[in-house]
């Protein structure tokens, strides 16, 4: 095999080595190998298939940072990536490669900021600029920047720029980039879209993969706790009383789900907190600042707003609902288990969603362990050798102390040593011991789950068919026909059979042929139906029992079982689990 080249070995000059050498970059990461002497001695553009967490940044910023002319004011490289997080962290990143090249100017250009302060560094001229898209194509449509100049483009995160609905304005970035310029597309998966970009933006470009799994993903295992969907809640803290030292990321879906999530949490007595598009930059800069020092332990977060977190040492990655595009899955999981640490991935899923997992399974090459929800016993145990580990290890100011021991001793005279032990350690034991005293098994006894109940009639699936569960029924007034029309509409061309149609009150259960169920579900869940998201799922066995409308509720936010009024519970329904219109990501390209 050949022996690993040194940074200097791949071209660099003396004042990036040192800059990088400060930082302490020893070894080029295998996508710096590949990418750096590409950038360096050849004019060709290319598309990278490399995750986050790999060293991509290092791996287009430095030979961009080395071949920019500082003699010069024109902008010569134009680094997009998908959102403000991101845009300050490669910003970050590029000043500290940076830091002994004299004069060179940089600027982090992004949405939801006021623009003057862009707009007068602009007019200084900057030689890199690193921009959402959003906020670039802004700037090109007010004649505020020049692209003619550029030499080097980085499309960095291609496919979160595109599932953000940024396509448009990428295009019209990309035609004001003369076609001198190298352009580098990265992607961590390479959907229709991305190859399209690729297709008509970049001049017949070198597929490379590197690094095809992220770096550490042969560091992250991955784990599956099945629960059903109304101990979601429940099970999460359990598997975070499990790892008493756990710093990790809790992934949500929408942004109320994550406020929900850590204001119950922050309740509960840990130490949490959230991130999403709905806060404030002074805010998300704060909660920020406390995760990076460890003062919170756990992130609560939407996919977009943690893109930007650049944390090397995560233990965990919970998934506390598996996101809408299983294609993230490994962008979450990808954020633990970097630089040659251990990481776990943790997916929280109900009974309708194990079909997700499978297909995660497929993506990411590797199969998940299937965990049972720890017992409260369980719980008990790892805490208690955790607050032993922590009376071991800490501090001791002997000094301080030692005045107030022969007191201490009086005190405590007649006590044994086992009998000590016990006292100390029950001062915090006994807090977990008693929360956990009669804790309810979480986990899903598949085989306790009843096939038939209450005399509805139950549908027995037709070979080769698979039964779906869509969430509009008698109350919406759909008929077979309407249904019939809907997965025709969202599936054209496709011919889908539909089998056994079975409409309840709130709900509806129908057959399509296996083959087909994948698409559908994909498709039916991207529309809407008399101006409500569309919830497709498969069916399981529990849906027989007629409750599964009931169950649904609990899992958002209605605990009383009484019905809520219409118009309020449309709107809660929506926010907590349907899906969103692609587009309404897209504000300020943050949330
Ligand atoms: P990135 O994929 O660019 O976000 O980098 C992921 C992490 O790896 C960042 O914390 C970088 O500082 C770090 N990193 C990148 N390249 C190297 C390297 N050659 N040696 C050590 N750490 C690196």
């Amino acid at each position: 095999m050949a022996e690993k080249k040194t940074f200097k070995e791949l071209g660099l000059d003396e004042d990036i080595l040192a800059a990088i050498g400060a930082i302490g970059f020893e070894t080029p990461t295998p996508v710096q190998a590949a990418v750096i002497p590409r950038l360096l001695d050849t004019r060709r553009d290319f598309v990278g298939l490399a995750q986050t967490g790999t060293g991509k940044t290092a791996a287009f910023g430095l030979p961009v940072i080395q071949q920019t002319d500082t003699g010069k004011t024109d902008t010569q490289g134009l680094i997009l990536c998908p959102t403000r997080e991101l845009c300050l962290q490669i910003t970050r990143d590029l000043t500290a490669f940076a830091k002994r090249k004299k004069n060179l100017r940089l600027l982090a250009v992004y949405g939801g900021t006021p623009i003057e302060a862009q707009l007068r560094a602009l007019k200084k001229g900057v030689h890199i600029i690193v921009a959402t898209p959003g906020r670039m194509h802004d700037l090109l449509r007010r004649k505020k920047v020049n692209l003619t100049t550029v030499q080097h483009v980085v499309l960095d995160e291609a496919d979160e720029m595109l599932n953000m609905g940024f396509q448009e304005d990428l295009e019209a970035i990309l035609e004001h980039v003369p076609d001198s310029a190298q352009t580098l597309l990265f992607s961590a998966t390479m959907p229709r879209q991305v190859a399209s970009i690729a297709g008509n933006y970049m001049n017949d470009p070198e597929e490379i993969t590197i690094g095809a799994r992220n770096a550490g993903a042969e560091n992250v295992t991955h784990v599956c706790y099945t629960v059903h969907a109304k101990d979601r809640y429940a099970a999460l803290k359990r598997i975070a009383d499990c790892y008493p030292n756990m710093y990790g990321i809790v992934f949500c879906r929408t942004r109320i789900e994550t406020q929900d999530i850590a204001e119950k949490l922050m309740k509960d007595g840990y130490n949490a907190d959230s991130l999403h598009g709905d806060l404030s930059q002074v805010q998300r800069d704060r909660v920020m600042k406390k995760f990076r020092s460890k003062d919170l332990h756990m992130l609560v977060a939407t996919d977009v707003a943690a893109r930007g977190i650049d944390i090397t040492d995560l233990t965990h990655i919970i998934n506390y609902n598996l996101p809408d595009e299983l294609d993230s899955y490994t962008h979450r999981s990808g954020r633990t288990g970097r630089a040659g640490k251990k990481g776990i991935s943790v997916a929280i899923v109900h009974m309708r969603e194990k079909f997700k997992v499978t297909r995660i399974e497929r993506i990411i090459n590797k199969k998940f362990e299937h965990r049972q929800v720890p017992s409260g016993t369980e719980v008990c145990e790892a805490q208690l050798i955790a607050l032993i580990g922590r009376v071991k290890d800490v501090d001791v100011d002997h000094a301080r102390i030692g005045k107030y021991l022969p007191e201490i001793k009086e005190m405590l005279a007649g006590m044994s040593e086992d009998e000590l032990i016990k006292h100390f350690v029950s001062l915090e034991f006994n807090r977990f011991l008693d929360y956990y005293r009669d804790a309810p098994d979480l986990n899903v006894d598949e085989s306790a789950i009843p096939q038939k109940r209450g005399g509805r009639k139950t549908l027995t699936v037709k070979p080769g068919f698979s039964k779906l569960f869509i969430n509009i029924g008698m109350k919406e007034k759909i008929t077979p026909r309407d249904l019939m029309g809907l997965v025709n509409k969202a599936t054209p061309g496709e011919n889908v059979e539909i089998g056994n149609i079975d409409i309840t009150t709130n709900c509806t259960f129908f057959e399509v042929e296996t083959k087909s169920a994948e698409k559908v579900v994909a498709a039916l869940s991207q529309l809407e139906y008399q101006d409500r998201g569309i919830r497709i799922e498969a069916a399981t066995s529990d849906d027989d029992r007629g409750v599964g409308m009931g169950r649904r509720r609990s899992e958002g936010r209605g605990r009383s079982g009484r019905k809520r009024p219409p118009n309020r519970k449309r709107g809660e329904r929506r926010s907590d689990g349907f899906k969103r219109k692609p587009k309404s990501h897209r504000k300020g390209g943050t949330t």
